[in-house]
């Protein structure tokens, strides 16, 4: 096969993320996005990355769809040599959110991937019908081309019975597929295998627990490169405190908040997505914007970090205590990657557990993988930089490769 472009797709209910990645050196070609789907102020941002000197692109004005979004992707592609109808273009990889319990792996989709996506609509029900959207429309732009779903649930597909049920009644959970599926496995799976490698070892040989911690969060436990535990469960609002969604709470606040203060469930689930977490803790979501209050003294801001840090703690005990062993602890994500502070109130005082940072290692900023632990602590303490674009490419271009090898042709 000599094409060797993967175009990934991340289609949200009114946006579009896109890359173009060339797979021989694993470059990004061009990446932008495309907003506001469907409004009057809909902006498509381009950014080609070949040529040296290339400038990114605006476009402001409705967008009316998905298929106009993806046309005038292509558009913006065209005029800078990169056109979808290349026959560089080897596949188009597309991150699907919610791949319940059937796929496993990067899946090549057809008729039967897109009903078992469809099918699973109600334990997804923001997420799976955009992506839906996004491959029909790809499809019909390149319907030669194979068209490869990752998922974003599959790495945790791997999590044990006793980690993934929650203690209800079996036949109500199973006859409405509920039980933890955890999310952002992608980011999960590229983190904990790039982990190992900063420590020089295979996958199969380090225990390592994930701390994705971006607008959304979720930590997990990797054990020789398998997810053994995840904090995100039916849906992504379990687990860690979240820029707007609370993670953890008594599920009985959600029939006291009915109950007594007569909000619907749809006002509950508002709050508890878009509400909660930092941004209903103190009114501000961006862990920059709450560090500065937190300097200037204010309580509030300073509250919200210390529940925000309390549960990442309580979320790497119970993670040690899954693992056994533990050989290495990645943050991951907007947070994770950018914020020392957080970084270093996430496991101080935690010696006893061979966790000691190193302050002038934990203060660099880079976009590299990098050590942050002291040299005396058991337990690697790293941050590495997530990529899921790289990840689903990666992936998608391995599956398409193998498919026509030889032997499959
Ligand atoms: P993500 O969802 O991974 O894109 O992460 C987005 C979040 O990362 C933002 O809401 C910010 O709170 C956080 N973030 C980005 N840059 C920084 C920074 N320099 N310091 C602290 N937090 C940051």
């Amino acid at each position: 096969m000599t094409a060797s472009r993967v175009l990934v797709l991340n289609s949200g209910s009114s946006s579009v993320k896109y890359q173009l990645l060339d797979m021989r050196d694993s470059s990004r070609l061009a990446v932008g996005l495309v907003e506001r789907i469907g409004e009057a102020t809909s902006r498509l941002v381009h950014s080609p990355l070949t040529g040296g000197g290339a400038q990114r692109r605006e476009r402001s004005g409705p967008i009316a769809d998905h298929d106009a979004a993806l046309k005038a992707v292509a558009e913006e592609l065209t005029q800078d040599g990169l056109g979808l109808d290349s026959p560089e273009l080897a596949a188009i990889g597309h991150r699907v959110v919610h791949g319940g319990l059937r796929f496993t792996e990067p899946t090549v989709i057809d008729e039967d991937v897109l009903a078992e996506v469809e099918r699973l609509v109600p334990v997804a029900p923001l997420h799976n019908p955009a992506n839906i959207t996004g491959i029909r429309t790809a499809q019909a732009l390149r319907p030669d081309l194979p068209q490869v779903a990752v998922f974003d649930t599959a790495f945790h597909t791997t999590m044990p019975e006793a980690a993934a049920r929650y203690a209800i009644d079996v036949e109500t959970a199973d006859a409405h597929r509920i039980r933890r599926y955890g999310f952002h496995g992608t980011s999960h799976a590229y983190v904990s295998r790039r982990t190992a490698a900063l420590l020089g070892k295979d996958p199969s040989e380090v225990n390592v627990i994930v701390l994705h911690l971006g607008n959304g969060a979720s930590a997990s436990a990797v054990a020789g490169g398998r997810c053994v535990d995840t904090s995100m469960g039916l849906t992504p609002l379990e687990g860690l405190v979240m820029g707007t969604r609370s993670g953890d709470i008594d599920p009985a606040v959600t029939f006291h908040l009915k109950r007594v203060a007569g909000m619907s469930v749809d006002d509950i689930d508002q709050l508890l997505n878009k509400r909660s977490g930092l941004l209903g803790l103190c009114g501000d979501n961006d862990m920059r914007e709450i560090r500065r209050r937190i300097d200037e003294g204010d309580e509030r801001a300073r509250l919200a970090f210390d529940i925000y840090i309390h549960r990442l703690r309580k979320y790497i005990g119970a993670y040690y205590a899954v693992l056994g062993r533990v050989d290495a602890i990645a943050f991951t994500a907007g947070v994770g990657e950018n914020a020392a502070p957080v970084r270093e109130a996430a496991v101080a005082g935690l010696e006893e557990l061979g966790l000691v940072l190193d302050p002038e290692r934990n203060a660099v900023r880079s976009d590299e993988p990098r050590i942050i632990s002291a040299n005396s602590g058991r337990v690697v303490v790293a941050v590495v930089p997530t990529d899921e674009e790289m990840e689903i490419a990666q992936q998608t271009f391995s599956l398409v490769k193998s498919l026509s090898g030889p032997g499959n042709a």
